[in-house]
């Protein structure tokens, strides 16, 4: 027997449809790179989805066919991820920061037919247009310059708008999004309109973003990395107000949060550090914001202090492209007004709690077949499974999930009988030092927080003895003296003294991928010849600094010393049950 409810797919279009029948009126505000700025609203949106919709089928765009954007957060982007699934398309957000070759791949890959672009990106269509095989159209969203792209306004200005959206099903695509790997070729996720659709309904909850009629969203997290995080359907279901910036200028974006009551901002730590550094330059208070969304990579310590300090809710956030994004989501816990600030900040330091949906589990990192406990000590490979996970690359001929369903997120993690996610590293990333996990993440976060770091980044290097010991690399805040030993004397307040890094080395930048994460390969290439101080006899580091310029060695004991027998017998190879101690720092 059948229940007897109605149908009612899971469609985007329904989205923008409630958007613009219940809170039409809601405002979409855009700074332009130009500056000048436009205000529409909900209703306008749907209008303008509505001719581009119409404008796609004149160019003779199919259902499923792909149309790509390469642009900054504004409201014609918004209009094209309404508009572009609206007749049944299949919106290709490309991230303008990959490097020209992923760049060819992913747009011939997706067999792209029309680009939506940004003008500031001009010069990468003129270096790329003879490389992307498969555009026909290419659309420009500013107004016409002296290139000779459409523009966009006069593109849906010619159509009248009356349409109705195309015949999709639920499980139909929508959007397509390509993880900028770290290794092969970028691999492209296929959202459908009901992981869409059921996504956006988990991320306006309070667990998440905590959307309501007041919202005023201002997302720095650009629209092309990671379905812009869910937000602009989001946003849509709930009728809250945007602010786009085409531009992430830190005093353009306080500007706009302070003229247009901003509430709520969503961005990687970098650009929390950008808005502090603005901050203290100028002497001005932090926004006055209602929360604070960060993710993407951890965020230290020190920023979730300053932020809570300020009264602002901090969201600490973890997912991937693959996840549509969101896994995890850290607002307060049920027992948050008993907590002291330091426990706060120590909770929402981990990657917080799974919304409805989304099932976690970590599996032994030796033994994938054994299922890890949830008590706040055993960590593990991160899986996770729901119905806005990925089941199956883009073109893959294969499924990519674990025999028993699950998808392998390559993080590491530990899971708390709270519910409580806590990443401690990549499966790539994670140090192996006497048969014994560090952490790369908790060792970069933990000197992020000394006063004249800007930034850290923690890579294990071949150790005759230990297999692999940790070495530091940091940015110093301009301006700023420090030394490796002043970095080494912060850390050992901060971290397991058989964690402190055998060297901190001093660099002018690190690399980062094109979604601003730290590229641990790229230094890995770069510092391929490296050589650790070298270690005396019997496998101890060297106490003495090395001559190598800007470089000092610290002496971290071996792990078998410091932790008075509590570290693996030398050369054994198996974790044993000890992430634990080894996060609880002594
Ligand atoms: P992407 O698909 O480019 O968004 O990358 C996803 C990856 O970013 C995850 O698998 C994690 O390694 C990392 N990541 C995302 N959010 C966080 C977070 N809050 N803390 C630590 N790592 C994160």
């Amino acid at each position: 027997m059948l229940g007897a409810m109605q149908d009612w797919d899971l469609l985007v279009t329904h989205v923008i449809d409630h958007a613009a029948r219940e809170t039409p009126n809601r405002e979409i505000v855009t700074h332009w790179a130009d500056g000048s700025e436009t205000r529409t609203d909900w209703a306008g949106i749907r209008r303008d989805a509505l001719r581009m919709a119409q404008a796609l089928e004149a160019l003779g765009v199919k259902k499923g066919d792909r149309v790509a954007s390469l642009a900054m957060n504004h409201s014609r982007h918004l209009v094209s991820w309404y508009g572009v699934a609206g007749m049944g398309g299949v919106l290709h957000t490309i991230n303008p920061r990959l490097f020209e070759d992923q760049l060819e791949y992913i747009a011939n890959h997706a067999e792209d037919r029309v680009l939506l672009y940004d003008a500031a990106f001009q010069p990468i269509i003129d270096k790329m247009k003879d490389r992307w095989t498969s555009i026909e159209h290419y659309i420009c969203y500013d107004p016409p310059t002296e290139s000779e792209a459409t523009g966009f306004e006069d593109w849906i200005g010619a159509q009248d708008g009356d349409y109705t959206w195309a015949q999709v099903d639920e499980r139909d695509p929508c959007m397509l999004c390509y993880t900028s790997g770290t290794t092969g070729n970028p691999k492209g996720v296929l959202y459908e309109h009901r992981s869409t659709v059921l996504h956006a309904m988990a991320a306006i909850q309070p667990p998440a973003f905590n959307f309501d009629a007041s919202s005023v969203m201002l997302p720095v997290v650009p629209m092309f990395h990671a379905a812009s995080w869910g937000l602009p359907f989001a946003g849509g279901m709930a009728g809250i107000k945007f602010v786009f910036s085409a531009i992430n200028e830190p005093a353009v974006l306080y500007e706009l949060m302070e003229r247009e009551g901003v509430t709520d901002s969503a961005g990687v730590p970098t650009v929390w550090l950008a808005t502090f550094q603005y901050c203290d330059a100028n002497d001005k208070p932090l926004p006055k914001l209602r929360a604070a969304t960060i993710g993407g990579s951890a965020a230290p310590k020190f920023m979730i202090r300053r932020l809570m300090e300020a009264g602002i809710r901090v969201q600490h956030a973890w997912g991937m492209t693959e996840t549509s994004p969101i896994g995890t989501l850290g607002g307060p816990t049920w027992d948050w007004d008993s907590l002291t600030l330091d426990q706060k900040v120590d909770k929402a330091a981990m990657q917080g709690r799974p919304v409805f949906g989304v099932e976690l589990r970590t599996v032994d990192l030796d033994d994938p077949a054994k299922v890890l406990p949830r008590d706040g000590e055993a960590s593990g490979a991160l899986q996770i499974r729901g119905p806005w996970v990925i089941r199956r690359y883009f073109k893959a001929e294969e499924d990519a999930l674990t025999p028993d369903g699950w998808f392998d997120t390559g993080d590491v993690a530990i899971l708390h009988p709270d519910g409580t996610m806590q990443i401690t590293d990549r499966t790539k990333d994670v140090i192996k030092s006497g048969g014994e996990w560090i952490s790369s993440v908790e060792l970069e976060n933990a000197a992020a927080g000394h006063p004249a770091i800007a930034e850290a980044a923690a890579i294990g290097m071949y150790h005759p003895k230990w297999d692999e010991r940790p070495v530091l690399f940091c940015i110093r805040k301009e301006g700023q003296a420090c030394t490796a030993e002043d970095v080494i004397d912060y850390l050992k307040d901060h971290v397991a003294k058989w964690w402190l890094p055998d060297a901190v080395e001093f660099v002018d930048d690190i690399p980062h991928t094109a979604t601003g994460k730290i590229s641990k390969k790229d230094l890995r290439d770069r510092f391929s010849d490296y050589q650790l101080p070298e270690a005396e006899e019997g496998g101890a580091p060297a106490s003495q600094p090395t001559p190598e310029p800007e470089m000092a060695t610290a002496a971290p004991a071996p792990a078998t010393e410091v932790q008075n027998g509590d570290a693996p017998a030398e050369g054994d190879g198996k974790k044993r049950g000890v992430f634990g101690r080894m996060f609880g720092k002594d």
